[in-house]
């Protein structure tokens, strides 16, 4: 390193930045993260589930010494109408085994400890400065601004999440249209452990992750989420900020709707809001993904709009984990050739293409238009709703033929889907 310059500047101390100053503090190189929040954490949110996976390949058992919340045994989805809820619940063996486990977290305790490992390993933080701009010398970035000062560095990693408001800047990334992004609003409600358990039926230590289409958007694309954490639950809903035009309610009004549904209301009665935050997402898919290098710089996480939401499912944290690990191998590749050019770093872009994070982005390419189609968040759940009436209440008027024909359907729909 020069007197005044690192091998790698990241911006954004978020899991993306922390992953990759973990491996690149490892690998024995100068790197200095920049955060504007005043710790780690203290600015992101998620909903929040993390497969676990992309971090056991980097710190192994890491469950053991992280502040995970709950280690997830229990999923349920559910389709909503304004008074009636069907709902699936799925409580597999497979969640539970190595490779395989997902944690609820909150995000202020765990990103902090994340970035706790980094410096441990080496790396330098500094927080509570905004990294205004980028010092770019014949097209080549080359360092950063933060208020009066520059700083240099041979890259800089750019996991300062879904705006980037930097590799707009620099032309990296467009500003995001409405129908690429998303706003989720959560809130954190404290309840004590053993009603948690309780209410939810999870052995000690376990949870649960719960996702909710329907009522709770008001028609919106989008959908509800509730995770267990040890002593508190998470809360919210998510949908496009496209669908949020001309709509009467508000998120704040769609998140009272969830917690005030007959299906939810009686699990966190009594508890206490302890926390409330809102977040962006990238929506887009895999054609959402820029190009995701240049001469002296990479993308990494949300700022690489790497996020897959499937309904019934969101993934940012693990592609974000991911994408940090290899950014950072790619640093180190390209300190030890001694070339930081766009021709160097385009192995970042490669590496990722093989990874699962593209495989599986481009495995649910156009699913985005699947969710779209607002039949389900409006005509399934009533649907359900009438089916389920019909299959289960009995007022005397007489048998529905119903269950003759959803039992073979259901059996012929299984067979199909295994074979
Ligand atoms: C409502 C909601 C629910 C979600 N649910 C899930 C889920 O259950 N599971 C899942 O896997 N994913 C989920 N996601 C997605 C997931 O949270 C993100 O993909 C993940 O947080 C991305 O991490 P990151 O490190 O790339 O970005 P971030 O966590 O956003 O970190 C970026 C960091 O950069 C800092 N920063 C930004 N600009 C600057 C600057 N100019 N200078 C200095 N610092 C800067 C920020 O303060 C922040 O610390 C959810 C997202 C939302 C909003």
């Amino acid at each position: 390193m020069g007197e005044d310059k690192f091998d790698v500047i990241i911006v954004g101390g978020g899991l993306a930045g922390s992953t990759a100053a973990y491996i690149l503090a490892q690998e024995g190189m100068e790197v200095l993260v920049i955060e504007r929040g005043n710790y780690s954490g203290s600015k992101n949110m998620t909903g929040g589930r993390l497969y676990g996976h992309s971090l056991e390949k980097i710190i192994p058992e890491f469950a053991k010494e992280a502040p995970v919340e709950r280690r997830i045994s229990k999923e349920r989805f559910s389709l909503l109408t304004k008074d009636s809820a069907v709902t699936l619940e799925y409580a597999g063996a497979k969640t539970g085994t190595p490779g395989c486990e997902s944690y609820s977290v909150l995000r202020a305790g765990f990103d902090r400890w994340l970035a706790e490992k980094a410096e441990e390993e080496g790396a330098m933080y500094i927080y509570g400065i905004r990294v205004d701009d980028l010092i770019v010398r014949d097209g080549r970035v080359c360092g950063v601004i933060a208020g009066d000062e520059e700083m240099e560095s041979d890259l800089v990693i750019l996991a300062d999440g879904v705006n980037s408001l930097l590799a707009q800047k620099i032309g990296m990334k467009k500003e995001l249209l409405p129908s690429q992004s998303a706003v989720g609003a959560k809130e954190i409600i404290q309840l004590d452990a053993a009603t948690i358990e309780q209410r939810f039926q999870l052995n000690p230590g376990e949870g649960l992750a719960w996702i909710f289409q329907g009522d709770c958007t008001d028609g919106r694309i989008g959908d509800g989420f509730l995770y267990t954490n040890k002593d508190t639950v998470s809360l919210g809903v998510l949908t496009t900020i496209e669908d949020i035009d001309g709509k009467e309610t508000t998120i704040p009004q769609l998140v009272d709707r969830l917690k005030n549904h007959p299906a939810v209301k009686p699990l966190i009665e009594g508890g206490k809001l302890v926390e409330y935050s809102a977040h962006l997402v990238p929506e887009g898919g895999y054609s959402m993904v820029p190009t995701l290098y240049r001469d002296g710089v990479l993308l990494a996480g949300d700022a690489a709009s790497l996020v897959i939401n499937l309904g019934f499912m969101i993934r940012g944290m693990d592609l974000a984990i991911e994408s940090g690990r290899l950014a950072a191998q790619t640093a180190a590749a390209a300190k030890e050739k001694g070339d930081f050019s766009a021709d160097t770093l385009a192995s970042y872009q490669q590496a990722l293409e093989d990874s699962f994070v593209m495989k599986d982005l481009k495995f649910y390419d156009g699913y985005e238009k699947v969710m779209e189609d607002r039949r389900l968040y409006q005509d399934c759940p009533a649907k359900a709703d009438r089916l389920f009436a019909d299959l289960f209440v009995v007022d005397g008027s007489g048998a529905k033929d119903i269950s003759k024909k959803i039992v073979p359907d259901l059996i012929e729909g299984l067979e199909n889907y295994n074979s």
